[in-house]
């Protein structure tokens, strides 16, 4: 009586092609925007390395937008404040870009004045 051994089928087919062609780039669609994106072969061999067998299923953009959503970007940008003086009232100021000589800068209530102002 012989038994039949069937070949492992956990791995999905398309890694197995994968791994006889060279790896090439995929334009995939995001689930998010709908956009297209390039899975390039770089990322893809990235992808097999860590053992993953899926398809990133949104595009760079959103994928960034969700880790950030999430507090797992590390390049949130820290917004610096530079202190000043306000260029109507004299009091102290702080701004979150640098102050430029060539432009006043306002304390918030003088910034509301000027704007209301000027529109
Ligand atoms: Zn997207
Ligand atoms: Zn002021």
């Amino acid at each position: 009586m012989e038994w039949l051994i069937c070949p492992p089928t956990w791995r999905p087919s398309i890694w197995k092609e994968v791994g006889r062609v060279s790896l090439m780039d995929k334009t995939l669609t995001c689930r998010d925007c709908s956009a297209e994106f390039l899975f390039t072969g770089g990322e893809q061999e990235f992808f097999q390395s860590k053992g993953l067998l899926h398809e990133p299923g949104r595009c760079p953009s959103c994928r960034a937008d969700y880790k950030r959503e999430r507090g797992l970007s590390s390049d949130r940008p820290v917004r610096e404040y530079h202190d000043t003086v306000c260029a109507d009232c004299g009091h102290p100021a702080r701004v979150p870009f640098v102050p430029r000589n060539d432009r006043p800068v306002y304390c918030s209530s003088c910034y509301d004045k000027v704007r209301a102002a000027s529109v």
